[in-house]
């Protein structure tokens, strides 16, 4: 891994959850057409779910790997009129906008579902999701979201895993963020259906993304979708059968996350990810409370995928403008998600290292000197409301 590998373009560095920044191989691999019906292109289909498999430590006799063309929520939308039970009702862990976007699907699919709602930054608790499945039997799966990168947490999945596990329930889990770059182990952690993209911590481009389900589970999801073209076990039978998407693929985007795929092996795969990233995060959290900015979470529920700043209370300090600034610098960070307070996300993921977060840190210097911002020296630097 290269620090500087799309320096060449000058590109600005995305330091935001995807889409990211890509390395040159994986954007030179789009260089190419390619039949989406021939049989060279039905081979990487197919060796992309048997490594997506892999990297789940999924067993192929029990799960299938089923992508789905569109951006992440086509996945998950597909994901959830497959395995949740039309005459069941699902239990949705919000804590930001990506559970609460689950609820709308369920609300277009027509499944009924009830929530526990922590807010914007709060874990949902593993004795609070018991306590709602023995309150509601009639509860048949639970969503929760893995890394909810409207906030950067990390999620307790193993934890809530092993709660709903113990209950007899279907779990589904929200990996877009995490998978790729937080190890994840189907074979240690019980989860039935897992749903990331191309665009996250594989460090593909965007245009498709996948679901990890247990086959029981798209067996009984026939007939199920509300959507033709997010018909999960429809795209699964054709693909078994023929070997080929059910309508057109994105084949560009299909071959860069091959190559995309090499990479992430050559880095060591997830624990080699997990680590660089995590020196990501590290260095910006760092550099950013010397700066004299608080982060959102304790250091506890940071994720090494992105990462929430309170933005400063000095009134000169302006989101847009600062925002601005940094483009002109070379990166493109991340607004707030938050309903409470103002902040500002800044990411880890993507093609790029430590060097980079440096740079990073000095920009957000100058800007902050050439706003007229003052940096609070000395203050503490421990993280903040949460
Ligand atoms: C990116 C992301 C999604 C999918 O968002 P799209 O814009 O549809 O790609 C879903 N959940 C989480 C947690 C995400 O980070």
């Amino acid at each position: 891994m290269t620090d500087n590998v799309s320096k060449d373009i000058k590109d600005p560095y995305l330091l935001t959850p995807g889409p990211l920044t890509t390395s040159h191989a994986t954007k030179a691999a789009m260089l190419r057409d390619w039949g989406s019906w021939d049989d060279d292109f039905n081979q990487v289909t197919a060796g992309i779910r048997t490594q997506l498999l892999a990297m789940a430590e999924a067993a192929s006799d029990e799960y299938a790997c089923v992508p789905m063309q569109g951006s992440g929520t086509f996945a998950v939308e597909s994901a959830l009129a497959c395995a949740t039970d039309p005459n069941g009702k699902v239990l949705v862990l919000m804590n930001g906008a990506y559970g609460k976007r689950a609820g709308q699907l369920l609300d277009t699919i027509g499944r009924v579902y009830i929530t526990l709602d922590k807010g914007d930054y709060l874990p949902p608790q593993p004795n609070e999701v018991a306590a709602l499945l023995e309150q509601y039997p009639d509860i048949t799966a639970v969503f929760l979201v893995h890394c909810e990168t409207s906030s950067g947490i990390l999620n307790p999945l193993e934890a809530i895993a092993e709660v709903v596990n113990a209950h007899g329930k279907t779990l589904i889990v929200d990996a877009m963020s995490s998978f790729g770059g937080v190890p994840i182990s189907l074979a240690k952690t019980p989860i039935d259906v897992l749903v990331s993209s191309a665009n996250k911590c594989i460090e593909g481009v965007p245009g498709f993304g996948f679901v990890i389900i247990r086959k029981a589970l798209l067996e009984a999801g026939e007939g199920c979708a509300h959507s033709l073209s997010l018909d999960l076990h429809d795209q699964w039978s054709y693909m078994e059968c023929t070997g080929q998407w059910r309508f057109t693929p994105p084949t560009h985007t299909v071959v860069a996350f091959q190559a995309a795929l090499a990479q992430h092996r050559e880095e060591g795969g997830v624990p080699g990810r997990c680590a660089r990233y995590t020196r990501n995060r590290d260095a910006l959290v760092k550099g950013m409370r010397a700066l004299g900015f608080s982060t959102l979470l304790e250091d506890e529920w940071l994720s090494p995928i992105i990462t929430t700043f309170l933005s400063p209370t000095d009134p000169a300090f302006e989101f847009n403008a600062f925002y601005a600034a940094l483009k002109a610098r070379g990166f493109l960070i991340y607004p707030g998600k938050l309903t409470e307070v103002e902040s500002f996300r800044i990411g880890c993921i993507g093609q790029l290292g430590t060097t980079v977060i440096a740079e990073l840190l000095s920009a957000i210097q100058n800007t902050l000197a050439e706003m007229g911002v003052s940096l609070f020296p000395g203050l503490s630097s421990q993280s903040g409301s949460a």
